[in-house]
């Protein structure tokens, strides 16, 4: 499962910076176009943490939704259903300017 393994990444990260300290919550920013499903995230993160610092913390994600930017027109639209055309003319020689994050913002730790 995609979710699984981004949820093991993402505890490695978290508990570099966390040292030995606890965890209690996450926060991440996940681009629309990662194709995460949060539910499966959040309930993923969950098993991965058990016997971790990360044990019980809360997994608060972020979505971020994804824009293209027109090299015809110049427009910058949202993406709608993950159609790589630009929102206002139509052509496809657009790129992608939003939608790919993948990155852990901030965390808290008990006690901090
Ligand atoms: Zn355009």
């Amino acid at each position: 499962m995609h979710e699984l393994s981004l949820c093991r990444s993402i505890g490695q990260i978290v508990r570099r910076h966390a040292e030995d300290r606890r965890v209690t919550v996450v926060h991440l920013q996940v681009g629309q176009l990662r194709q995460v499903v949060p539910d499966t995230l959040v309930y993923c993160w969950g098993l991965v943490n058990e016997g971790t610092t990360c044990e019980g913390s809360v997994l608060d994600v972020d979505h971020v939704p994804a824009v293209i930017e027109c090299r015809d027109c110049g427009a910058t639209t949202r993406l709608v259903e993950m159609s790589m055309a630009c929102g206002a003319c139509g052509s496809t020689a657009v790129a992608v300017t939003a939608g790919e994050e993948l990155l852990v913002t901030s965390i808290e730790l008990q006690g901090v």
